[in-house]
């Protein structure tokens, strides 16, 4: 055995791959398969055969005398050679077009069936003529015949063009790394069918290429298990995208929604704002003032839908701006503090003063983060005390920043923490039925946080309370203390006055009617002389024929916007209001938005909900001097 592999080298490639396809044709019947099963069989079968002839008739029936019996062996192993090659293009064109579902027109099919019998009918001729190729004993090579090229190679070329055709036909329905596997199955065994006759029957290589294209065939199409894998990558990819777009359409659904509602409710804040001040009952105000309570929370838990949607879509964005430290701590205090007493807690504040006050950041964002903290401080606590620390440390221009905020509360039990800061997660609901909440805010907190990079932990003891601490760090940009600042601003601050432009020209744009309503009657005071203008396209017709010392101007409005009225305003050098400041009125909440309408041309911006000290403040900051009056409140 050794002696007659040693003898001939040229068969080593043929063996090997006919042991492959013996291997191949176990596996696949070990197996249970699907795709085209009974195609593959025949062209398992046939690649087996082909390359077992292909051994017989290179090396093996060399070896042999020259007998009568041994002629017609080697000559039909040889012509089995054709006859399996032509059958492989035959049954791969089937193949594909059973696999994709492609029909061949009757004509080719008819062509196609003809051509093989001619070609089955001239192979059989070859054995007696030797008109395709014969081996002889007496030269020990093989002699090719007239139809060698045109009928032995041409006829099967045919077969592998028509399986080209299909496949190129097939090829847009093959998805992802099946097409590339494809390719590979039609390069190797037109390559195989190709290449061979340049070798003038030395070595064989057609059933080797073949062996490989039926392996791959196996391995991409035939398997289950890919298959499987293919269709359920296929199923999670299309899963994924639903997903996603479901995603994107509930958080445009709740941005949209927490606008819709937000208008309204700004409008009723306003007026309840009015009724508060103008009300002369007493019964009615204390009325008024429980309806601003509530309403305010409404308006927590639609900004907290809000940043829960803009956190999901990514457009949850962090400001670097300059501000102070300071401010957001007396914003703290105020409200908490408020708040706590209402309790009955003990609130202390407990600040390092020495800290840096002017920094760079999102004031608004570190608000949120401390207020929503130190309310759950006051809500989750019944006796005792809340707590806020800030300690920090100055490396360089950096400032980090330790916020602790501790309670007496109820505490969290340890199985709770992992999951404090998913969205909707609510714990111990038993002890907390009467605790307003959502269970957003802390999702909102730790995502605010992560964005700014900063750190959060919990430390909390069931029943003994709850300590969060956050980790941020800050650019400073000034060297102010915090105490230094504190105490220039008591040292300079003016008494409080209020303003008055008795002599000046407003206008309010809005397309809510509500909203116009509650503009002018938190203006009224004012003593100015207000119009009103529905709408984009009213303001324009109005802005035409009267000259306003500053108007007020909604964002959002159906035809004409407030940008475009800014734009057509500015535009025109002649127009009579073209110098007007203008100032955006908007519930546009995202972080960047005061930039965007600056950007734009606007002289000043507002965020509604429309507050009387709001617009009192953009007065004083846009009107000239000469229509300002400040009367000093003594
Ligand atoms: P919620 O609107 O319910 O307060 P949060 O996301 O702020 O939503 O908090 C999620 C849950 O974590 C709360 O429902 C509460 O069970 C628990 N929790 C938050 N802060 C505290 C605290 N300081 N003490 C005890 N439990 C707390």
């Amino acid at each position: 055995m050794i002696e007659f592999l040693y003898r001939h080298p040229e068969g080593y490639i043929e063996a090997s791959s006919l042991l492959f396809d013996v291997l191949l044709i176990i596996f696949t019947a070990l197996q249970t398969r699907n795709g085209q099963v009974k195609i593959f069989r025949r062209l398992l079968y046939l690649s087996t055969v082909l390359t077992l002839c292909e051994v017989i008739s290179t090396s093996w029936m060399k070896d042999l005398p020259a007998t009568k019996f041994s002629f017609y062996a080697i000559n039909l192993a040889n012509t089995m050679v054709y006859l399996c090659t032509c059958l492989i293009g035959y049954w791969l064109a089937n193949y594909f077009a059973e696999t994709f579902r492609v029909r061949w027109p009757f004509f080719i099919e008819y062509l196609r069936n003809t051509l093989l019998f001619f070609y089955m009918l001239v192979l059989l001729l070859n054995i007696q003529t030797g008109c395709i190729s014969l081996y002889r004993y007496d030269t020990g090579e093989y002699v090719h015949g007239r139809m060698f090229f045109p009928v032995g190679n041409g006829i099967p070329l045919f077969f592998f063009a028509c399986a080209l055709i299909v496949f190129f036909k097939t090829f847009p329905q093959m998805k992802g790394k099946m097409r590339l596997s494809m390719c590979c199955v039609m390069g190797l065994t037109v390559a195989g069918a190709i290449v061979q006759p340049l070798f003038n029957d030395k070595v064989s290589i057609t059933g080797l290429f073949a062996s490989l294209a039926i392996a791959l065939l196996y391995f991409s199409i035939e398997t289950r298990d890919y298959n499987e894998l293919h269709v359920a990558t296929e199923k999670l990819k299309k899963a994924r995208e639903n997903a996603l777009t479901a995603n994107e359409a509930k958080s445009t659904f709740l941005e949209n929604m927490s606008h819709e509602v937000r208008t309204p409710l700004n409008a009723i804040l306003g007026l309840n704002e009015l009724v508060i001040k103008e009300s002369r009952d007493e019964k009615t105000r204390e009325y008024a003032k429980d309806m601003l309570t509530a309403g305010q929370t409404l308006l927590s838990v639609i900004s907290d839908v809000l940043d829960v949607s803009l956190v999901e879509s990514g457009k949850l964005e962090i400001e670097d701006r300059k501000y102070h430290f300071s401010n957001a701590l007396r914003a703290c205090k105020v409200i908490i503090g408020a708040r706590a007493e209402k309790k009955n807690l003990d609130f202390r504040v407990n600040v390092d003063e020495t800290l840096p006050d002017v920094l760079s950041g999102d004031e608004g964002r570190i608000r949120q983060v401390m207020i929503n903290l130190l309310n759950n401080a006051v809500k989750y606590t019944e006796h005792g005390r809340v707590e806020l620390e800030v300690q920090g440390d100055t490396q360089g221009d950096m400032l980090h920043l330790t916020i602790a905020v501790s309670d007496t509360g109820i505490g969290i039990k340890e199985e709770d923490r992992q999951k404090l800061f998913q969205s909707y997660e609510r714990f111990d609901r038993a002890k907390n039925r009467k605790v307003e909440g959502t269970g957003l805010g802390l999702s909102i907190v730790h995502q605010i946080i992560e964005k700014m990079g900063g750190t959060i932990d919990v430390k909390s003891a069931y029943g003994v309370g709850s300590t969060f601490t956050v980790r941020i760090a800050q650019r400073v940009l000034d060297s102010v203390t915090i105490e230094e600042y504190r105490q220039q601003k008591t040292g300079y601050q003016k008494p409080p006055y209020i303003i008055r432009i008795p002599s000046a020209k407003l206008l309010i744009v809005d397309d809510n009617e509500m909203n116009l309503k509650v503009a002018k009657g938190l203006l009224r005071n004012s003593g100015a002389e207000i119009f009103l203008a529905n709408g984009g396209e009213e303001a324009l017709r109005i802005l035409e024929t009267e000259k306003f010392d500053l108007v007020f101007m909604d964002s959002f409005m159906p035809v004409v916007d407030g940008t475009e009225v800014l734009h057509i305003v500015r535009e025109d050098r002649n127009h009579l209001n073209y110098h007007t400041p203008m100032a955006v009125v908007t519930a546009d909440a995202l972080s960047d938005s005061r930039e965007k309408y600056m950007k734009v041309g606007f002289d000043g911006y507002i965020s509604k909900p429309m507050r009387a000290e709001k617009l009192y403040k953009m007065i004083e900051k846009l009107m000239s001097e000469d229509k300002l009056i400040k009367e000093e409140l003594l």
